[in-house]
C-alpha cells in the first residue's frame, strides 16, 4: 500500500520492538461515532464507555495478532516495516515474506492461534472466578464483556483460517500446497479459493450485511494481487537486472540548484532523480520533494535542502524478482543501480512490468 510519509490518514500509535503503530483516520472516527451512536440510544456514560471500551480491546487483539506475524517472521530474518491498523482489521507490512513453505506457514498460523489463545485465557478467567456466564448462551453482540471479547476472539481466529488467500488460512494453504505442486501452481489455488470466498460474503453481504461487501472487495483485491505478485515473479526469476535497467540516467549533485532538478524532471523520462555525492549515491528525489523544496525554499536554494529518499541499490546482476521484492517494501519503489561503487542505471516497478510484457510470460 503507497503512503505518503505525513498524511492525515495514518495517526501514529507508537512502537513496539521497533515496529510502528499506525491507526487509519477513519478507525478513529469509527470509535467517535460508536460512542455518539451509544450515548444516543440512551446507553448512558457507562454503557458508553463499555462499548467503547470492547472495540479498544477488539483491536488490542488484532494488534497483538499482527505482531504475532511480525515477530515470527522477525526470527526468521524478516523486517516488519509497520502495522497498520484499519475498521476492516489489521496489516503487518512485512519488507519481505518467507518463501520457504514452513517458515511462511508458521508466520501465518501464529496470528489466529493468538487469538485462540486469547480466548483460552479469557475462557479459563471466567470459569475460574466461578463466572455465571455460560459461554454458549452468549453471542459477540450481547451478553458480558469478557463472553463477547471471547466470541469475538474466536470469530477473528475462523475468519482468518478461511483457507483462501489473502487470509492467513490461505498463506498457510499455499504453503502446504508448495511442498508438492510448487509456489507459483499454490498461489493459484489458494488465490482461486480467496476469489470464490469473496464473492460468497459479497452475495451474502448484499442480502444482509453492506460492511461485508467491503470485506469481499477487499479480499478479491488481495487474492488477485497475490496471484498476479506471483506470476510476475516466476517471470522475472534469474533475469539480471541489467536486463531491464534504465541506463541513460540523470542524476544531481547536493550543491546544484533545485531549479536543474526540476527542470530535469520536466523535460526527461524520470520520475526520481539521484543524489549523487561526488560519485556515490545518497538518495533520490522525487518529483513531490522537489516542488515541496521550491515552494518553501525558493529556486536558488540547494539541492541539498530538498528532503530526500533513502535509496536502494541493487548490482546489475541481482536477480530481479528480487529487487522487485525489496523495492515493494520501499515507499519510494525506485532502485539505483551500482556497478564498482558508480551509477548505472534504475529499476522501477513500471520496467520491470515493461520487461515482462515484452520478454516475459503473459500473466493471467
Ligand atoms: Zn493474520
Amino acid at each position: 500500500m503507497a503512503r505518503t510519509q505525513r498524511s492525515w490518514w495514518w495517526w501514529r500509535l507508537g512502537a513496539v520492538g521497533g515496529i510502528a503503530i499506525r491507526v487509519h483516520l477513519t478507525l478513529i472516527l469509527l470509535l467517535a461515532w460508536i460512542a455518539v451512536t451509544y450515548a444516543s440510544t440512551g446507553a448512558g456514560a457507562r454503557g458508553t464507555a463499555v462499548g467503547l471500551l470492547l472495540v479498544v480491546a477488539v483491536f488490542t487483539a488484532v494488534l497483538v495478532h499482527e505482531l504475532g506475524h511480525a515477530f515470527v517472521a522477525r526470527r526468521f530474518g524478516y523486517r516488519t516495516r509497520d502495522i497498520m491498523l484499519l475498521p476492516i482489521g489489521g496489516i503487518a507490512t512485512l519488507e519481505q515474506m518467507p518463501e520457504k513453505p514452513t517458515q511462511e506457514l508458521a508466520v501465518a498460523v501464529v496470528g489466529p492461534a493468538i487469538n485462540l489463545a486469547i480466548a483460552g485465557v479469557i475462557w479459563i478467567g471466567i470459569t475460574a472466578t466461578g463466572g455465571q456466564t455460560s459461554l454458549g448462551s452468549v453471542t459477540s453482540l450481547s451478553g458480558s464483556f469478557l463472553a463477547q471479547l471471547f466470541w469475538i476472539n474466536i470469530g477473528l481466529a475462523a475468519f482468518n483460517m478461511v483457507p483462501a488467500f489473502p487470509m492467513d488460512g490461505g498463506r498457510a494453504l499455499r504453503a502446504l500446497l508448495a511442498l508438492k505442486l510448487g509456489r507459483e501452481r499454490a498461489t493459484e489455488i489458494a488465490g482461486t479459493l480467496g476469489r470464490v470466498f469473496a464473492v460468497l460474503i459479497g452475495f451474502y453481504g448484499l442480502l444482509y450485511n453492506p460492511f461485508l461487501v467491503l470485506i469481499a472487495f477487499v479480499v478479491w483485491m488481495g487474492a488477485s494481487q497475490e496471484r498476479a505478485m506471483v506470476h510476475l515473479k516466476s517471470a522475472l526469476h534469474g533475469v539480471p537486472v541489467s536486463a531491464a535497467m534504465l541506463r541513460r540516467i540523470e542524476t544531481v549533485s547536493p550543491e546544484q540548484p533545485l531549479e536543474d532538478a526540476a527542470a530535469l524532471l520536466v523535460s526527461g523520462g524520470q520520475n526520481e532523480l539521484p543524489v549523487i555525492d561526488h560519485g556515490q549515491p545518497i538518495g533520490v528525489l522525487t518529483r513531490g520533494d522537489v516542488a515541496s523544496a521550491l515552494a518553501h525554499a525558493g529556486p536558488d536554494a540547494t539541492v541539498a535542502t530538498a528532503p530526500h529518499h533513502e535509496i536502494v541499490t541493487v548490482a546489475p546482476d541481482d536477480s530481479l524478482d528480487v529487487v522487485l521484492e525489496r523495492l515493494r517494501a520501499s515507499p519510494e519503489a525506485v532502485a539505483i543501480v551500482v556497478d564498482h561503487g558508480q551509477p548505472v542505471g534504475l529499476v522501477t516497478p513500471e520496467r520491470l512490468a515493461n520487461y515482462v510484457a515484452l520478454h516475459g510470460r503473459p500473466a493471467s
